[in-house]
C-alpha cells in the first residue's frame, strides 16, 4: 500500500553537508519527495517529538544533540514506506547495522546517528503532523 513517513537528517549529518546524497539514495530507492522542510528544533519541540523516551538515560543527551544545530524533514512516499524506510536507514545500534544503510554511511555513534525514520505508520501520522503541520 502506497504509505508516507517522515525522515529526518539530523544536526551531524546537516553539518557535514551529507543532505544531498541522502536525497538521492532515497530517490534511487524509490521515495517520492513530497514536502521538506528545513527547521531548528527547540526543547520543546525536540521534547514531544521524542516522548516516548522521556526519562531514559540517553534523553537529555538526545534532546541537546537535536538542538544543536539544522536539521531537515523529508516527508516520503512509496509502497510500503514505513517498513522500506526502517530498513533502510539502519538500527540504532552500531554493531546491528547492515553495510549499506544510511546509519552505517554517514553515523558517527549511537546518539549522533545521522537520520531518524518513523518506526509504525501511528508514528509516521503523528511524526508528520508534528513537523509539517505545526505552526514553527
Ligand atoms: P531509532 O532512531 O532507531 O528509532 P530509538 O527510537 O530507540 O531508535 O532512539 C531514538 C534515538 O535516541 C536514536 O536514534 C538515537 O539518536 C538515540 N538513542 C537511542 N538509544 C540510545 C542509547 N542507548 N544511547 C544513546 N542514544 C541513544
Amino acid at each position: 500500500m502506497t504509505e508516507q513517513s517522515l525522515l529526518l537528517i539530523k544536526p551531524d549529518a546537516v553539518k557535514k553537508n551529507h543532505v544531498g546524497h541522502i536525497i538521492t539514495i532515497m530517490e534511487q530507492r524509490g521515495f517520492t519527495l513530497k514536502n521538506i522542510k528545513v527547521l531548528q528544533f527547540d526543547r520543546k519541540r525536540a521534547a514531544e517529538f521524542y516522548m516516548m523516551h522521556a526519562g531514559k538515560d540517553f534523553y537529555e543527551r538526545l534532546l541537546d544533540f537535536m538542538c544543536s544545530g539544522t536539521t531537515v524533514a523529508l516527508l516520503l512516499e512509496r509502497i510500503d514506506a514505513v517498513a522500506k524506510l526502517r530498513k533502510l536507514v539502519g538500527d540504532a545500534d552500531p554493531n546491528k547495522r547492515a553495510p549499506d544503510t544510511i546509519r552505517a554511511m554517514f553515523a558517527d555513534g549511537v546518539t549522533e546517528n545521522a537520520v531518524h525514520a518513523s518506526d509504525s505508520t501511528l508514528s509516521a501520522k503523528r511524526e508528520i503532523a508534528l513537523i509539517f503541520k505545526g505552526a514553527h
